[in-house]
């Protein structure tokens, strides 16, 4: 089933070198508005349980630490068929593989470095947006 909700961070690497707003539009004249959004710094700890699913995976260790390395924005956006068409718009994980016009073809350094996160199911957008954001932090 389609949702109209999808949850994203703008990871460090893209934060530190001031690519926030630049990537923000390109979201924005897709046609996702922000429901909600803040500029925030993880811990390692939370980064840990934000990415708990890839615990098993070999970069896991490196994934926290990179993600914990300096402040990210996290934001909730909405639009019909949110996470696909948000997907569409990042690109592949690896900014190798990914297409031309995509924000990590165009903002991001590595696979890890990856400029933007997007949710991948319906479940998880709604999972990761009440990770970060309380009833009175969103619209709605
Ligand atoms: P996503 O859904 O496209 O973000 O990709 P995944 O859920 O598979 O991975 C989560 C995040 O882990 C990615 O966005 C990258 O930041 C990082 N990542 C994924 N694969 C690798 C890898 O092979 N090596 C490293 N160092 N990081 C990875």
């Amino acid at each position: 089933m389609a949702t109209n909700r999808t949850f994203t961070m703008i990871k460090p690497d893209a934060f530190a070198e001031g690519n926030s707003g630049a990537i923000l539009k390109m979201i924005e004249e897709a046609g996702f508005k922000i429901v909600a959004m803040k500029a925030t710094q993880l811990t390692k700890e939370i980064a840990g349980k934000f990415y708990e699913v890839h615990s098993a995976r070999p970069f896991y260790a490196d994934l926290c630490a990179y993600m914990s390395s300096g402040p990210i924005i996290a934001a909730i956006l909405e639009k019909e068929n949110a996470v696909e068409d948000f997907r569409k718009l990042i690109g592949a994980t690896n900014p190798a593989d990914a297409a031309d016009g995509t924000i990590r073809k165009i903002f991001a350094k590595s696979i890890e470095a990856n400029a933007v996160h997007g949710s991948d199911s319906d479940e998880n957008a709604a999972i990761e947006g009440a990770f970060y954001f309380s009833m009175t932090e969103r619209v709605g």
